[in-house]
């Protein structure tokens, strides 16, 4: 089986690394909230510019943390994109504030700047623009509106560690910005972790405070935190990930042009790589007009695909109560039934790529049709 990403491969080569790393975590008796973590910080400022990270247990505690550090609560919309996965509305919900949608562009899959003013309302406090599948949104237009209505930019960043525009890292282009570190994220530990940056010290320190039951003085608490700190174990693996990062990154969009190569003449549409941004593919996505026939022709010659996301989030039963009905978002309906997620990591090898290659072609061809 060709599988969509293969994380033994990825950790194999660093495993040596990683080993090391666990044995001085071990040995320093120092668990949580330690040097590892502290030193992760570090880094991660000097690898993103930006002034202060606070590493947290997860990407959906990242953008929790940061509604609630920017006091975003009940009574309050924040509006998103309906095509992402589901924790960027889940987070919105769980402070108590209210998940306003808004439709994504073709082609981007990214909120669409030109529809993002109708949403806005008097009880609007933020916008959430998701870099999905790593690629940059517009971040421009985006900052634009929100500069003009004094609403608050959080970047959910998750699917696009070290993806940049003009040589800025997305995460640094709004207030906040939530990384995910989940193992199958560009940049992933073996487990659970998150990032929250900001060039707000004050934003920060509410943040670092949060993530630790609200309290900056031991057992004396100021308000309703959380228990959402990064292991020190993670931050230990994560200080070697880190160094790999730019390669591996770079690794993907080696294989995307590939890819892209091969599918100039078909029918298969391929993402979009726009000037001045450089997408890091954390998904792989080609858009076609029989998505799950060509996803079970792949099967059969044991190659992994996926849907990403088969439902766009106003349709989900648990937003029911939000009153959004199908037809709402075109684009993103229409999206979710044509993309069709294919092998994309950086150890994918080339006779692998050339077989999905081959498989999809052989397909298409058999269907005939245009490109969409
Ligand atoms: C993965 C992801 C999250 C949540 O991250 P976790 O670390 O799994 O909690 C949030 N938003 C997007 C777009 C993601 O892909």
């Amino acid at each position: 089986m060709i599988p969509l990403i293969q994380l033994d491969r990825q950790f194999q080569s660093i495993k040596k690394e990683i080993m090391n790393a666990f044995e001085r975590v071990v040995d320093s008796g120092h668990y949580i909230l330690g040097n590892e973590g502290a030193a992760l910080e570090q880094e991660l400022a000097h690898f993103l510019g930006v002034a202060h990270p606070v590493a947290v247990a997860n990407g959906t505690d990242a953008l929790v943390l940061a509604l609630r550090a920017l006091e975003i609560g009940p009574g309050d919309e924040v509006i998103t994109t309906p095509f992402t996965f589901f924790a960027t509305a889940e987070a919105i919900a769980r402070v108590g504030a209210t998940p306003v949608f808004s439709d994504i562009e073709a082609g981007t899959y990214n909120l669409d700047p030109a529809l993002l003013e109708e949403k806005i309302t008097s009880k609007t406090k933020a916008i959430i623009p998701v870099h999905l599948f790593g690629k940059p949104c517009a971040m421009k237009e985006i900052n634009e509106i929100a500069k003009r209505h004094q609403l608050y930019v959080i970047e959910d960043a998750c699917q696009a560690f070290g993806a940049d525009i003009g040589g800025k890292r997305v995460g640094t282009f709004g207030d906040i910005g939530c990384f995910s570190f989940f193992p199958t994220k560009n940049l992933g530990t073996l487990g659970d972790g998150g990032l929250v940056v900001t060039a707000d010290e004050t934003l920060a320190k509410r943040i670092r405070k949060l993530r630790h039951h609200g309290s900056t003085a031991k057992y004396y608490h100021d308000e309703i935190g959380y228990n959402s700190r990064l292991d020190e174990i993670h931050a230990a693996i994560l200080r070697v990930a880190l160094k790999k990062i730019d390669l591996w990154n770079e690794q993907r969009r080696k294989k995307a042009a590939v890819y892209a190569k091969a599918f100039q003449h078909s029918t298969v549409g391929v993402p979009m790589e726009e000037k001045e941004q450089t997408h890091i593919y954390h998904l792989y996505n080609i858009e076609v007009e029989h998505q799950a026939e060509l996803s079970e022709t792949l099967a059969q010659q044991q190659i992994a695909s996926g849907v990403y996301y088969p439902l766009p989030l106003h349709l989900q039963d648990v937003f029911a109560g939000l009153g959004y009905k199908k037809g709402d978002f075109p684009v993103a309906e229409q999206t979710s039934e044509r993309l069709l997620a294919i092998p994309m990591h950086p150890f994918l090898t080339s006779s692998e790529q050339e077989k999905v290659i081959a498989a999809i072609l052989a397909f298409e061809q058999r269907k005939g049709g245009s490109r969409i």
